[in-house]
């Protein structure tokens, strides 16, 4: 306590006064906004519309925007607490540069010539492909095309990828190669239209929680919802499937076995749209109920249930998230609902969709605008046209741009540990919590001659490892767009400053450009995101992703707009991908795929005998970096646990709260909480991974789906020892 209020002279009485605001009523005094600046929430892919509250000059509240069709005002517990995030106490404020073993600060100046220096040193003496970038969902999309440009063009190195990898880039991969290209097909209409929702592997209620607003609003549905846990979703469901850790597939073909031989295909839609369904058809032969029970251990009739309800649906919509998605098959996995969604017929009508709900707030903008795994504008590195088209638009010539994509981001790190990538530019991201089996990450790290790292705050576990450090202004400081789940462009503004010297990643960008002296060639005359925006819209034109009849301000007046939205649409409004049937494939079909269910790949063992499922819970945000700082969420959850079912613990002689180790062949989670629950299956545990103190991916392993290099952090086997008894 301070001497003023021992004294009686402080008395806090403005931290507990309240007073009246026109937007929300009587509230705290110190949350009464002189103006509210309209924006979108910057955690996840749900892209909810709020404003954020401003007075003097700082964010003191946000509300959400009554408006937006996707949130209607409604927030989730981080949205509502996100402007806590900007004045957090780790904000990184100045450029930091390592001398002699520490960080000190530096000029803009000397931090961007030593970068670009040491990046340009490197590519001479080693190859330009020497330098790898990671960079993350949570930049603009205005950002991330003139990111893409700024590494492939003007660094010339193709080995480039973003943490989206990590989350849902199988999504990715199976839409591709199913329907010809990426974008998710559905819109959030359809949780209000679909008489059937089957979520896999998808805990909405915890992760994208808006989301479960519309399932309300749908009075008409059946909710069914296959999970190992009993997660919060789960709980609401009509028809719950406690499925085995990944039998996923195996369920989805008993449940086309069944309704193949109910005669509930659409065969008109097969044999006018779809590819390869004969084969699919003896494929499924083996896949019989009682096969498919033995191994998802869900009792027959419950398939039989499934099965029946999603094929008589009128209208039905599969969602899924990272249950799915983190596996060594989540490509495979995503082949095989789509391919479940086509022979139903249940894609491009109104509350039918196979629905991938993505992670991160620009997720998808990153996707549609990225240089990563294709080219801007869901262009294929292989496609000479599209790269000639490319290349036309910027006015270079289109051997410069790379015929095939370099390293996944697994495969950056790889490259690091080996010495084939000496120079890494980490972007807004902090792999040193996120990244699977963490030991070989750091050892990559370590190896490098050259690490930097910009970002919004430090020191994060990441940033401190770094050579040099780039302050970077983050949401409510900085103006773009983000794309959401159901490929609604939404605007983001900027109501603060950012910082002391921090600066948005845009302006670094074109700070580094100048410096490489490609700003002219590649970003001639830009300063505002605006100017990457518009380049953007005409690279996407005529493109499945279409921006190009969008501006900004058709963006703010009608909160939000989907793509495709080409020059000239006039009206604004719910927009669905094959609708008419056809697929942007060479024949215009979808692809029907063949996945055979098989085991994943560490199993339980009598040295390691639980399977470790990791996830999310509702308070927190990937890595923490930014709801550790917000204290009403660090309160609600301040430290991470493991789950274990009460049978288990008995055999074990553990008590609930009881501190225990996690370990796997890998390493160990030291001294964390025991929760005992039948929330979680015998022979099961969970952990939610945000927490860097006890951090789930010390335990996690090195194995990455072959398709996308998605890693799978879901089942890896572990033991659970005591280390102290509950107090
Ligand atoms: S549901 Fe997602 S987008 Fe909406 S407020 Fe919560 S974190 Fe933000």
């Amino acid at each position: 306590m301070t001497v003023k209020r021992l004294l009686g002279l402080d008395i806090a009485a403005e931290k507990y006064s309240y007073s009246s605001d026109a937007e929300i009523g009587y509230t705290s005094a110190q949350k009464v906004a002189d103006r509210w600046v309209a924006t979108t929430c910057g955690y996840c892919s749900v892209g909810c519309g709020m404003f954020l509250g401003v007075k003097g000059g700082r964010a003191v509240s946000v509300r959400g925007n009554p408006g937006h069709p996707v949130n209607l005002g409604k927030l989730c517990p981080k949205g509502l607490s996100e402007h806590y995030t900007i004045e957090a106490e780790n904000r990184a404020k100045h450029p930091l540069l390592r001398k002699n073993g520490k960080l000190a600060r530096v000029s803009w100046d000397e931090a961007l010539d030593v970068m670009v220096k040491k990046f340009q040193e490197i590519q001479l003496k080693y190859g330009p492909e020497a330098l790898g970038v990671i960079s993350t969902g949570q930049l603009v999309t205005e950002e991330f095309y003139t990111l893409g440009k700024l590494v492939q063009l003007g660094f010339g190195t193709s080995n480039f990828d973003g943490n989206t990898t990590l989350c849902m880039a199988s999504a990715v991969s199976g839409y591709k190669r199913s329907f010809g290209s990426d974008g998710p097909p559905g819109a959030y209409e359809d949780f209000e239209k679909a008489d059937v929702i089957f979520l896999i592997g998808a805990n909405i209620a915890d992760n994208h929680p808006i989301l479960c607003q519309k399932l309300e609003a749908n009075h008409q549905k059946t909710l069914i919802v296959a999970d190992p846990r009993v997660t919060k979703t789960a709980m609401m469901a009509d028809l719950y499937l406690p499925l085995r850790p990944r039998s996923d597939i195996a369920l989805v073909n008993g449940i086309m076995h069944i309704l193949i031989r109910a005669g509930l295909v659409d065969r008109d839609y097969v044999a006018q749209n779809t590819t390869g369904f004969e084969e699919l058809e003896k494929f499924l032969e083996k896949y019989a109920p009682e096969y498919v029970s033995e191994i998802t251990g869900l009792d027959e009739e419950l398939i039989y249930k499934t099965a029946s309800l999603y094929g008589r649906a009128r209208a039905a919509l599969i969602g899924w998230t990272m249950g799915v998605n983190h596996s060594t098959k989540g490509t495979e996995t995503v082949n095989a609902i789509n391919t479940l969604s086509l022979i139903t017929g249940q894609i491009g009508r109104p509350g039918a969709s196979p629905f991938s709900i993505t992670g991160q707030c620009n997720a998808m903008g990153t996707r549609e605008s990225g240089f990563t795994s294709t080219l801007p504008g869901y262009r294929k590195f292989e496609s000479a046209r599209d790269r000639e088209e490319l290349a036309s638009l910027w006015g270079i010539t289109a051997d410069r741009i790379p015929a095939a994509r370099g390293l996944a981001y697994p495969d950056i790190v790889e490259a690091a540990v080996q010495k084939k990538i000496r120079a890494l530019w980490i972007i807004a991201t902090n792999p040193i919590v996120s990244f699977p089996n963490l030991d070989v990450l750091k050892q990559g790290l370590e190896s490098l001659d050259c690490l930097v790292v910009q970002d919004g705050f430090h020191p994060t576990p990441t940033s401190e490892l770094a050579h040099l450090v780039l302050p970077a202004a983050i949401w409510g400081e900085k103006e773009g767009t983000y794309t959401n789940s159901e490929r609604r462009v939404s605007k983001v503004n900027r109501a603060v400053a950012p910082p002391c010297e921090a600066k948005s990643d845009f302006a670094i960008f074109l700070d580094v450009a100048k410096r490489l002296g490609c700003y002219d060639e590649l970003f001639p005359g830009w300063i505002r995101s605006e100017h990457a925006f518009e380049e953007w819209k005409r690279a996407s034109a005529g493109r499945l992703c279409d921006y190009s009849g969008m501006s900004y301000d058709l963006i703010e007046q009608h909160n939000g707009i989907q793509w495709p939205f080409p020059a000239g649409a006039q009206e604004v409004k719910t927009t669905r991908l094959y609708e008419d049937g056809r697929f942007p494939t060479d024949d215009g079909k979808a692809r029907l795929f063949c996945i055979d269910w098989v085991p994943f790949p560490e199993q339980p063992d009598n040295e390691y005998p639980f399977v470790l499922n990791t996830g999310r819970t509702v308070e927190h945000w990937h890595t923490r970096t930014k709801t550790g700082q917000v204290p009403i969420l660090e309160r609600m959850a301040p430290a991470a646990w493991v789950e274990m079912n009460p049978r288990d613990a008995r055999a074990l002689r553990l008590r609930p709260h009881d501190r225990v180790n996690v370990c796997s062949r890998r390493g160990q989670v030291s001294s964390i909480e025991l929760r005992v629950t039948e929330i979680v299956a015998p022979g099961q545990v969970f952990m939610p991974f945000h927490f860097f103190e006890t951090n789930a991916n010390q335990v996690t392993q090195s194995a990455f789906d072959p398709i996308s290099r998605e890693p799978n952090y879901k089942q890896c086997a572990v033991r659970v020892e005591r280390v102290s008894a509950a107090r």
